[in-house]
């Protein structure tokens, strides 16, 4: 029996109501909470005749740690899964501090003002959550969280040393816009229209955007151009992975997104500097995010799969090694399960699955912890349980 707050009524969120409320065993009570309480009542509605999980609502900022914590002093959760977005992350986890109470997210802290992502801020909690005897899950959607999954598995079941890691990230999906983000708009065009940047030997090589392209045959999806970002995982994953010598993460984009993309890049339209609009301050990439489609309306128009996974090289009793592993998702399927496309399905899933982790004990230890710092054992049967299996390959095609 147990009690889940979830923060957060976007895309990703819609995916982690349903599935919590599919597995009421348990997840016995949640309250869904998030700035606009509406969002959360219409979830509500559509559930609560279908499911055991008892809900309620609540409205929050969760920008305010005062308001976080009256709403878990009166509800009292167990948990609290943030998916609302990564600039709430620190405040989210002051109040869970003050209340006793664990954390899960799904993706790092990133300050509002500052496109720059990284794990410091939140690894700064480790010994207070520690001391409060609190659990905090960082990064439990797919990328960040199944890669790391993946990556704890192969280091667990197949290797005994793991050099090179790429990660591959293809949405073959088509919701026939000729411009739209999969998730929040804000959030994904401030990552991809940062710097890229890879791990090697221990350090960071920072490229220009998009500088390195290749081009890779996806199981169930066909050949697609990716191209070389920066990503959060790659700095928990160097640091816990034992004998890394290179570490990528690469993304699929199609040319009508990368030019849409270049064309707004050119007249301002992505910048986070804000200006005068009229006599008001606006962000030009917070006005874009208004006009463009509101990604949890994709999911009845998005057609195709999504094929995200791990290729591996290293040493296994002295001899060279290979593998690949990698979940294959269908837009269409996850919008009849659940109503959403495959991008909030595949993030929401395992936000599910982590904050179960926790709940029944099998992830339960205090502190601050990256996905793959735990047994992935039970994690990988979840995923296959719970929508996303996974397909291994012991000869896959290597990315040069
Ligand atoms: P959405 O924009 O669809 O949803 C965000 C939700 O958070 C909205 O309901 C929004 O409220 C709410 N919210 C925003 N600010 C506040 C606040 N101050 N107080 C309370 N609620 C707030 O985003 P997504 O669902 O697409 O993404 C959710 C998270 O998932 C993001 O952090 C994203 O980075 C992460 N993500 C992780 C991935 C992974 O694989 N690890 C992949 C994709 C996404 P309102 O409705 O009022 O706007």
């Amino acid at each position: 029996m147990s009690r889940a707050l979830i923060i957060g009524a976007g895309g990703v969120a819609g995916v982690v109501i349903h599935k919590c409320c599919q597995n009421s065993e348990v997840f016995t009570d949640i309250c869904i909470a998030s700035r606009t309480k509406s969002k959360c009542d219409k979830f509500k509605e559509e559930l609560q005749d279908k499911t055991k999980t008892n809900i309620t609502t609540a409205q929050v900022n969760a920008d305010n740690v005062p308001e976080l914590v009256a709403l878990m002093k009166e509800y009292k959760p167990d948990i609290c899964i943030n998916v609302a977005l990564p600039y709430q992350d620190l405040h989210i986890m002051d109040a869970c501090l003050e209340c006793k109470v664990d954390y899960l997210d799904t993706a790092n802290y990133e300050p509002e003002d500052t496109a720059k992502f990284e794990y410091s801020w939140q690894w700064a909690y480790r010994e207070r959550f520690e001391k409060a005897g609190i659990t905090a899950i960082l990064g439990s959607g797919f990328d960040p969280g199944v890669t790391g999954v993946f990556c704890a598995y192969a280091q667990k079941h197949y290797f005994d040393e793991i050099n090179y890691i790429d990660i591959l990230d293809c949405n073959g999906g088509d919701h026939g816009y000729p411009f739209a983000t999969n998730f929040n708009p804000e959030i994904n065009i401030r990552e991809v229209s940062a710097k890229g940047s890879y791990i090697q030997d221990g350090k960071w090589v920072e490229t220009e955007p998009m500088e390195i392209k290749r081009v890779y045959n996806f199981d169930q999806v066909g050949e697609k151009d990716m191209y070389l970002l920066h990503h959060e995982e790659l700095e928990s994953l160097a640091l816990n992975i034992k004998g890394i010598k290179r570490i990528r993460f690469f993304m699929t984009f199609g040319q009508s997104y990368l030019t849409h993309l270049k064309c707004l890049e050119d007249v301002g339209m992505t910048s986070i500097e804000p200006i005068m609009y009229e006599g008001k301050e606006i962000v030009p990439l917070q006005f874009l995010k208004a006009v463009l489609p509101d990604p949890a309306s994709l999911g009845p128009r998005t057609k195709g799969k999504t094929n995200i996974g791990c290729i591996f090289r290293g040493k296994k009793d002295g001899q060279d090694k290979t593998y690949y592993v990698y979940n294959v998702c269908d837009h269409q399927e996850c919008y009849k399960e659940v109503g959403s496309q495959a991008i909030s399905y595949t993030t929401g899933v395992p936000a599910m699955i982590g904050a179960m982790m926790v709940l029944t004990g099998k992830w339960k230890k205090p502190g601050v912890y990256n996905v793959e710092e735990f047994d992935p054992d039970p994690f990988m049967e979840a995923l296959n349980k719970w929508g996303l299996p996974w397909t291994e390959n012991f000869d896959p095609v290597l990315v040069d």
